[in-house]
């Protein structure tokens, strides 16, 4: 066994194990909140959730977080199976299968007992139409509110009108927990709570930005996983320190000479949502050929606007105008000149030696354009791409062989790429 064979078998890193106290330590927390009456909100992913830090004990779920952790620890697709066996399609996406088959089907199922009823829905057409059509069932079923924030698609900086269109529903929103919770919001409490979210991607962006070192003391793999306290716990302190640890860990593994893949030869680039049921078993074989997702479009749009690489910091005044400029932090929404100038950012700051397009079953709106990226990257870049077939979090819809078939052709190309002089690649 080589040294890459046995690293993605090592103990738990401390920020690996601070992590799992800290996303076990949340679901802990909703579900006695809950039994507390406290106000519980599910938000989709991209709710700029600090708004909420403005009201007293208004605790928030994120379920495409939950749908996420149940598939990396393989009860995706039971869970998925409870919504398929109610009569929702397997073309549905996978995180709301998991979600629907948890809330309405047996939630024991679920990693986390799935979360507490909520009292308010909050979805964001940021992420996609199927996403506020989910969000839209449990209002229906449980005459729960249903607030959608709409934001603009992103073709371009985003306009002024665009912007005050964004402030103007989180005035709304505002207005309607104040009702609902009978409290007065308190700006400067969602101020505070954005300084920490600052705080926390200032970390976050340094731990990316350490890929550029070759060998790269991180992989994307890290980042799937560590992305998660900016998703479920925003704007608090325990985020702001756990990126500053994470940082930390991995500017001491350049300083020891200890690196994920030591033997790195082909560093690539992921672009979709995590693999969520392959993080181990993707990681560790790609690492026994010397090869390292060192960077995800995914993860590196985190803190970010508009296919930027550089963090976007707040700069401690209007805090709903902020949140609405940040909306354009995600790739989902970007036309193709924004998706490619993400990419390219990507490459320039990193180094990338071959790009890995995850078509993905369930998330289409990620998936469109990728062909067309393909061909820019190619073309532009001169850098070798493949394209495989994955389903973010239901396992039946990915094929290891086929996959990792086409990740050997990337190799094979990049490493002709690089003339006679180049060792083999082998699977
Ligand atoms: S289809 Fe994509 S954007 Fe929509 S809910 Fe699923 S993962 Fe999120």
């Amino acid at each position: 066994m080589t040294e890459n064979e046995k690293r993605p078998g090592a103990p738990k890193s401390r920020a690996g194990q601070n992590l799992t106290a800290l996303i076990m330590n949340h679901y802990a927390m909703l579900h006695d909140a809950a039994k507390d009456k406290q106000f519980v909100v599910w938000a989709s992913i991209s709710v700029p959730t600090e708004i909420f830090k403005g009201f007293e004990n208004v605790i928030v779920a994120i379920p495409e977080n939950h749908a996420a952790m149940s598939a990396a620890k393989n009860a995706g697709v039971p869970l998925a199976q409870q919504a398929e066996a109610i009569g929702f399609s397997m073309d549905l996406c996978s995180y709301a299968r998991i979600d629907l088959g948890t809330e309405l089907g047996d939630p024991k199922a679920s990693p986390a007992g799935g979360l507490p009823r909520p009292d308010l829905l909050v979805s964001d057409t940021n992420n996609c139409s199927l996403l506020i059509k989910w969000f839209d069932i449990y209002h229906r079923l449980w005459g729960v509110p249903h607030f959608v924030i709409d934001v603009p698609f992103c073709y371009e900086e985003q306009k002024e009108t665009d912007r005050e269109w964004i402030v103007g529903q989180l005035r709304e929103l505002v207005t309607l927990v104040g009702s609902m919770t009978g409290q007065a919001f308190n700006p400067d409490k969602v101020k505070k709570a954005l300084a920490r979210t600052n705080e926390a991607l200032v970390h976050w962006k340094a731990f990316l930005a350490l890929a550029a070192h070759r060998p790269s003391p991180i992989t994307a793999f890290d980042t799937f996983a560590h992305m998660a306290p900016f998703v479920v716990s925003r704007g608090e302190k325990q985020t702001a320190l756990h990126y500053k640890m994470l940082l930390g860990e991995a500017r001491a593994r350049i300083d020891a000479g200890d690196y994920p893949v030591q033997n790195e030869r082909y560093r690539l680039l992921w672009d979709n949502i995590a693999p969520w049921h392959q993080l181990r078993a993707m990681k560790a074989r790609l690492a026994a050929s010397g090869a390292n997702l060192v960077h995800a479009t995914y993860t590196s749009c985190i803190g970010t606007v508009e296919g930027g690489y550089a963090h976007y910091p707040y700069d401690g005044r209007d805090p709903l105008l902020y949140m609405a400029r940040v909306q354009n932090f995600s790739v989902c929404p970007y036309g193709l000149r924004l998706r490619f100038k993400a990419m390219a950012e990507i490459i320039g700051h990193v180094g990338i030696d071959g790009v890995v397009f995850a078509s993905n079953r369930s998330c289409k709106v990620y998936s469109i354009m990728q062909m067309d990226l393909q061909r820019l990257i190619e073309e532009k870049h001169g850098i070798p791409t493949i394209l495989i077939d994955v389903d973010h979090a239901d396992v039946r819809k990915y094929d290891e062989e086929s996959v990792f078939l086409r990740i050997e052709a990337l190799i094979e190309r990049i490493d002709q790429n690089r003339g006679p002089g180049a060792r083999p690649y082998r699977c």
